[in-house]
């Protein structure tokens, strides 16, 4: 079987507000390494001529570009967090680059978040590829490696309906939320 391999790197802000030493709840960053692996869906022999797996560039093209212009450098905030609030009143226009999770972002949290949004990304470009797990390195020391069915580790009650279920650039479905919100 042929598996295959991406890297990306990106900066990130996030805190876990739940972290029970308090370290973590305070806003600060990192910078992580996210490797996607794929398989083909069906495998079949190399064909003698081309002898490609698949033609994977606009699978990882398309998960690239949102890596780089949707993740990278967004700040990540559990939906409960009342800064989401803050950015509505003081700086709505940043809140396309908030990152929104259900409960704290934590890296365990994220690595399911983004299995499902590259599955999203998977199925728009023809479903021939899949992806076998993600993996994302918070530290040089610290690695969260994800390779179940995202549908049995998404918390109770979550479904496919949200910005990690949609083949689209978003990272969180605060548009309609926020606006209502608002005063
Ligand atoms: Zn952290």
């Amino acid at each position: 079987m042929f598996e295959l391999v991406f890297t990306r790197r990106y900066a990130m802000a996030h805190r876990l507000r739940g972290d029970p030493s308090g370290r973590c709840a305070v806003p600060h960053g990192h910078n992580e390494i996210v490797t996607a692996r794929l398989v083909p869906v069906r495998t079949a022999p190399l064909d003698g001529s081309g002898n490609m797996v698949e033609p994977f560039e606009r699978a990882k093209q398309r998960w690239h570009g949102w890596i780089d212009e949707a993740v990278d450098h967004a700040f990540q905030l559990g939906e409960e967090d009342p800064l989401i609030a803050w950015f509505a009143q003081h700086e709505p226009q940043r809140l396309p680059r908030l990152l929104i999770t259900p409960g704290d972002p934590t890296t365990e949290l994220l690595a399911v978040l983004l299995k499902a949004k590259l599955e999203a990304f998977l199925a728009a470009e023809g479903g021939r590829l899949a992806c076998a797990a993600i993996a994302i390195e918070e530290t040089p020391t610290n690695t969260v490696v994800f390779s179940g069915a995202v549908a049995e580790a998404l918390p109770a009650g979550l479904g496919f309906h949200r910005w990690w279920g949609r083949a689209d650039a978003s990272i969180n479905d605060l548009k309609t939320a926020a606006l209502r919100a608002l005063p």
